[in-house]
């Protein structure tokens, strides 16, 4: 694999700026576009707006769209968001800004819900032997992954291997979840999943990360960064370095690198030295939740940990949360939901699911003097 990782300044979502930064990548690296077809996959989690960094930003997937083109390269965008179903999934793509580039560029957007699916075997899995998948995935050539730097309160961060979990149709996703409940467990059904998705291309929108309490109620961090690489490893774990932390302590990482799914050292970087940023605000849980037994697991959580929590604010009482939440840990007696603390696994798909943003994270008492 391709031991280089390219980390560009990029202070703002300047269209014309982006776009040269990924012409000079493509040029540098010598991709062959002309052609063939091109996925550009970004993280479109939800129906966010782009100003709220949860998804990745759409300037950003308009000048690698339009970098593509210019490199003759016949492009389209596709994704499947948390929930079930095309309008959903339409919703999704309206809000989060990638539709109108389709219109804008005149290419088309691929909805990988509602379609033919593929069944996958999966050679070595640990949690999943096999996998279904969009039959249209398969059509195309060159595969560009295009996750947002994000702070996750289950894997500490979502970057470009968790970022390929989009792939999977509605709430297919929502399986990854019920059957691996441990992070450890998860971080091996994601890296099952990655072993038959490997894209050709990372690029990591880091320009405005979130930081602290994600995937969906962090903070804006201006990291004004771009981050490029054909190993999508070691993309993420150059940012994981740029934002402070041990890629050693991020089990999706190091279980990819253990399984020779990329590199998390020994890679070249091309650009400015990685210099970490002390202030980045890990998620809770950033320092120890994975390394706790699984059989303890249900006991320590009682005390320790971080869990969901409402703010009745926000919430319209819509029971998104509810459909998704793979561990039956959410019930309806009046308008609000009620979180049942023993059997939530901490996955946070509710938060993900939620078109409001009304579920945070809370620190339980120990993380709170431990964290
Ligand atoms: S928390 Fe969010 S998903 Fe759940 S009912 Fe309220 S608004 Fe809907
Ligand atoms: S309540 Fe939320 S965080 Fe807990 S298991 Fe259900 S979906 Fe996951």
């Amino acid at each position: 694999m391709n031991k280089r990782v390219y980390v560009y300044e990029c202070g703002s979502y300047d269209y014309k700026n982006l776009i040269e930064i990924f012409s000079e990548y493509f040029k540098k690296e010598g991709c062959e576009m002309e052609g063939r077809k091109i996925l550009l996959k970004p993280n479109m989690l939800q129906a966010h707006r782009p100003s709220e960094n949860v998804t990745t930003h759409p300037e950003v997937v308009k000048a690698a769209a339009a970098a593509v083109m210019k490199n003759g390269g016949i492009c389209s965008i596709g994704d499947s968001p948390s929930g079930r179903g095309r309008l959903n999934a339409e919703s999704a793509a309206e809000k989060c800004g990638f539709l109108k580039i389709c219109r804008d560029l005149n290419i088309d957007f691929d909805y990988f819900d509602g379609q033919q699916l593929r069944q996958v075997d999966i050679k070595n899995g640990r949690i999943f032997k096999k996998v279904l998948l969009p039959e249209s995935y398969f059509s195309y050539d060159i595969i560009i992954n295009m996750p947002k730097l994000k702070t996750h309160s289950l894997t500490v961060f979502t970057l470009g291997i968790k970022n390929m979990l989009g792939v999977v149709p509605g709430l297919g996703k929502t399986e990854f979840h019920r059957r691996a409940l441990h992070p450890d467990s998860f971080a091996d059904a994601i890296c099952d999943l990655f072993s038959v998705l490997i894209p050709d291309y990372t690029i990591l929108d880091a320009v405005e990360a979130m930081e602290g309490a994600g995937p969906v109620t962090g903070k804006t961090k201006k990291l004004k960064k771009i981050i490029i690489g054909k190993d999508s490893n070691a993309v993420d774990s150059t940012a994981e370095r740029i934002c402070g932390a041990d890629p050693l302590k991020v089990p999706i990482t190091y279980k990819a690198a253990k399984r020779g799914l990329g590199e998390m050292e020994g890679y070249e970087v091309i650009g400015n030295r990685i210099v970490a940023d002390e202030n980045f605000k890990k998620p809770p849980g950033y320092t120890i939740a994975h390394k706790i037994p699984k059989k303890l697991l249900s006991i320590l959580s009682l005390f320790y940990g971080h869990v969901p929590s409402l703010s009745k604010r926000k919430c319209i009482g819509c029971r998104k949360c509810f459909n998704v939440c793979p561990s039956d840990a959410i019930s309806f007696s009046v308008f609000y939901p009620e979180f049942n603390i023993r059997k939530c696994t901490k996955c946070f798909c509710c938060a993900e699911r939620c078109p409001e943003s009304a579920i945070g994270v809370k620190k339980k008492l120990l993380s709170r003097i431990t964290t």
